[in-house]
């Protein structure tokens, strides 16, 4: 077999056999495979695609290239949710304590953010004494304890995605579904988790931007994870516009904490409570969808996913006495961006708003810029919202000077019109 033949049957639009897709990935970790050739596949690959069989091939031996993180010593059903990535995305600071009150166990491995997305453990490590690398004992330790540790990501788990995805990165080869699927899924399943649930982000400030593209991305890691024997559904929910208020760590743990006290925000407890429960029913917890439903929305209520949160916080170092504006921060400078005409907000570009508050210091350009937890984006308006003029849009918090440049991103974020059209929140539901 070599590698230049793989490549010519892929550019010749031929599927690949089970033995190409294993030779190019163990000879591309192990440094027999160059990085042109390598190129040159995944160009193939981006241009003809892979059809449902070939990429749940490609996403087990990304999987298998590694280490696949044992959770057997873990008493429990172990489910686990991924997001694609979203501005104001705070959910996973809510779902997991809420699926940790129902009695499941969440070992949870999470991203640091980048570009104008948020990362769980970028929020978490805003927590003062929060430590997110904890080794693997204390880990499973802690899930086998409370039901619920958030860390990073740890061990050697799947180095060809590290690899391809670095590659991808710098060969115009990234968006590709068949490529997206097995890089998460492939990350995903090496966690460990036997039930999980995928929250696929469509729109402005999504990988997809389109319905179409999200659901052909959502309906195919739906069906390599089931092909691979876990138990897997995926959402499709919106991210034209940010989710809650806030945009920023310190200030998202503090809307988080909100929501596990039952008052956060509607489009944030909305697509909370329904992964909670679409999850905790897959895994088999409750009879019907609608008593699982019942089941979350009173754990919100009743402080017990709040219980799970803050023991979480306790168990990995941090104090849970200090996690509101005083303990959390935010940064010194504050700046009011306020509305220049009347009407309503029709629209709140959430690729625009999450790069600003990249620039005000909240995020990463590039993976290893450091970032300014205390930084961030209060909105004070939202798609549907009446505004006059002079109105407080947005509150913006940032230990930078606020340059023209930014300031322009935030206000040209809103578009304030004559009438606003509700959009779904949950676009789709896809069931394997
Ligand atoms: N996120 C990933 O982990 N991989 C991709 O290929 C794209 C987004």
């Amino acid at each position: 077999m070599s590698i230049v033949d793989i490549i010519e049957k892929k550019r010749d639009k031929k599927k690949l056999s089970k033995a190409e897709i294993n030779y190019f990935i163990t000879n591309y970790v192990n440094g027999e495979i160059k990085d042109y050739q390598a190129s040159a596949l995944l160009m193939a690959i981006c241009i003809n695609g892979m059809d449902e069989e070939e990429t749940t091939i490609l996403t087990e031996a990304m999987l298998n290239s590694g280490e696949i993180f044992d959770l057997s010593k873990i008493d429990g059903i172990k489910v686990d949710k991924h997001s694609t990535g979203g501005v104001g995305d705070k959910v996973t600071l809510i779902v997991g304590p809420l699926l940790a009150s129902l009695g499941l166990k969440v070992a949870k491995m999470s991203g640091k953010g980048l570009g104008h997305t948020g990362g769980t453990i970028d929020k978490l490590e805003g927590i003062p004494g929060f430590q997110t690398n904890l080794n693997k004992k204390q880990f499973i330790n802690q899930v086998n304890d409370i039901s619920l540790s958030i860390i990073g990501q740890t061990g050697n788990l799947v180095p060809a995605d590290k690899m391809l995805y670095a590659l991808r990165d710098v060969t115009a080869t990234v968006n590709s579904i068949p490529l997206i699927a097995s890089s998460i899924m492939s990350k995903k399943l090496a966690s460990g988790a036997e039930v999980i649930i995928l929250d696929v982000k469509v729109g402005k400030g999504a990988f997809m931007k389109t319905v179409k593209e999200a659901e052909e991305l959502a309906k195919l890691m739906v069906k390599i994870g089931t092909n691979l024997g876990r138990k897997v559904i995926a959402i499709l929910t919106s991210m034209n516009y940010p989710l809650g208020y806030s945009i920023g760590n310190n200030l998202e743990v503090i809307e988080a904490l909100a929501s596990l006290k039952g008052k956060g925000a509607s489009d944030l407890n909305k697509i909370s409570i329904e992964l909670s429960a679409r999850l905790a029913h897959l895994a088999g917890k409750f009879k019907t969808l609608d008593e699982a439903r019942l089941n979350v929305e009173a754990n919100l209520i009743n402080n017990k996913a709040l219980r799970s949160f803050l023991a979480m916080v306790e168990a990995q170092g941090g104090d849970s006495k200090k996690l509101d504006i005083e303990g959390l921060k935010l940064a010194e400078k504050q700046y009011q961006i306020k509305a220049k005409a009347k009407g309503v907000v029709s629209a709140l570009d959430s690729l625009k708003i999450g790069q600003a508050a990249m620039l005000l210091g909240a995020g990463r350009k590039t993976k290893e810029d450091e970032i300014d937890y205390t930084a961030g984006i209060i909105l004070h308006k939202k798609p549907g919202d009446r505004v006059k003029v002079e109105d407080i849009l947005c509150n913006l918090y940032t230990n930078k000077e606020l340059t023209k440049e930014i300031k322009d991103m935030v206000e040209s974020s809103f578009v304030i019109a004559n009438e606003h059209k509700e959009e779904p929140l949950i676009i789709k539901i896809i069931e394997s």
